[in-house]
């Protein structure tokens, strides 16, 4: 009989009671160090107390009012994105797939306004990830996700990720924007060259068409900056993000210029969970600490850190990991064919250690962002016992 739990995740035999920073509790009582912060997620780590209090203190207010009246929350949120990124405007949902989508249609809405119906084209590109729903699938492009589900959207091409010739060559009348994460996360933690990115921003520009980025994981302090794309000094017309905003509150945004932004007038979209005051609220603490003086600067000192422990893991362990990749705390271990990703990290949990896999046979570490050094070096102590178990599974494997 099937579980009422619809089963639509292998899930690990592990279920949290508690957590604190960058640890949780299992209800039997073990400890894990949380290297994944569920799916690059809970910025402030677990039991945040600030986050905690501003929760606690706007649910015992009013959570939701829909979106038939002001929310101040939603409006010093807003005004407060705006003031710290390229956008004039901000859209407030609940997840990234459901900001992809919007964002998807506020592209499609600016060629529309603009006399140019006709370019509806997404550029996305190979091992992207933009979520589940049907449109953030066809833009995702993988055949693994989409088969059986009926005929995809159209208007979607899939490019080498990196190759600015394949774009030139794509690049047509019906083209509407470049869609693209500045690091592929799910796909491998597989970072864009930031000359790429500057290219794309030019060719964009040469055209005409919009440059749309998902920054659903690699925004919000991720990366070691607000946004990843500032590590490249450009700036996208439209963005999506969502994960690590609300701290672990559903979440997601849509931040767009002037000039995108101002055709999606009443009626053209909408959501009613989005932008309650209690996600709101979320949003905002979220944005105090990771705004305050310092913090992004810590983040970018830790994972600094993170990295050397990451290479000096690979080291030592040449015949199980390949290199290390990404950026900030969206950091990838690349192993070697014979040993999967997944079990790397079941060895991981084993020590107490929890990781996310990724495409491209990688081991994902995203811990909280307010991890500290002393936890990175407990974290390397950990993927040093599990790498060491793994090539004793495979010694003794060579050995029958
Ligand atoms: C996780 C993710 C999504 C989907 O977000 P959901 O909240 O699961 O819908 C979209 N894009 C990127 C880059 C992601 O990492």
């Amino acid at each position: 009989m099937i579980a009422a739990l619809m089963p639509t995740y292998n899930r690990a035999d592990l279920a949290f009671e508690r957590g604190e920073g960058a640890w949780l509790w299992t209800s039997d009582g073990r400890r894990f160090l949380d290297f994944g912060a569920g799916i690059a997620t809970t910025s402030l780590g677990h039991a945040h107390p600030h986050l905690v209090k501003t929760i606690q203190e706007q649910a015992a207010k009013v959570m939701h009012v829909s979106n038939l009246y002001r929310v101040p929350q939603a409006e010093r949120l807003a005004a407060r994105l705006v003031e710290s990124s390229f956008a004039d405007s901000v859209f407030f949902c609940n997840s990234g797939a459901e900001a992809n989508e919007g964002m998807m249609k506020a592209v499609r809405k600016y060629h529309a306004e603009n006399g140019h119906p006709e370019k509806f084209g997404f550029l996305c590109f190979e091992g992207a990830f933009h979520g589940r729903t049907l449109a953030a699938l066809a833009a995702t492009g993988n055949p693994k996700y989409l088969a059986g589900f009926g005929p995809a959207p159209e208007g979607f091409r899939h490019l080498p990720f990196g190759n600015m010739n394949a774009v030139r060559d794509a690049i047509d009348g019906s083209t509407a924007a470049i869609m693209i994460e500045p690091i592929q996360g799910e796909g491998g933690v597989r970072p864009a060259d930031l000359r790429f990115l500057q290219e794309l921003r030019a060719v964009c520009d040469e055209f005409g068409i919009l440059l749309a980025l998902d920054e659903v994981q690699t925004g919000m302090g991720r990366s070691g900056k607000l946004w990843a794309h500032q590590w490249a000094g450009i700036e996208p017309d439209v963005m999506s993000s969502a994960k690590g905003i609300g701290g672990g509150f559903p979440l997601g945004a849509i931040l767009a210029r002037e000039k995108v932004a101002k055709y999606l007038v009443p009626g053209t979209h909408g959501t009613t969970y989005g932008g309650n005051p209690l996600a709101c609220a979320a949003g905002n603490a979220v944005l105090d600490v990771v705004l305050a003086p310092g913090f992004l600067d810590g983040v970018d000192c830790v994972a600094r850190h993170l990295w050397k422990g990451l290479e000096g893991l690979a080291a030592r362990h040449p015949r199980l990991i390949t290199g290390v990749r990404g950026a900030g705390l969206l950091l990838g271990v690349q192993l070697v064919p014979e040993v999967s990703n997944g079990e790397m990290q079941a060895a991981a949990v084993e020590e107490g250690l929890l990781t996310v896999a990724a495409g491209m046979n990688v081991l994902r570490v995203a811990p909280p962002l307010i991890i500290t050094e002393a936890e990175v070096d407990e974290a390397i102590t950990r993927l040093d016992a599990a790498a060491a178990r793994m090539e004793d599974i495979r010694l003794r494997a060579a050995a029958k």
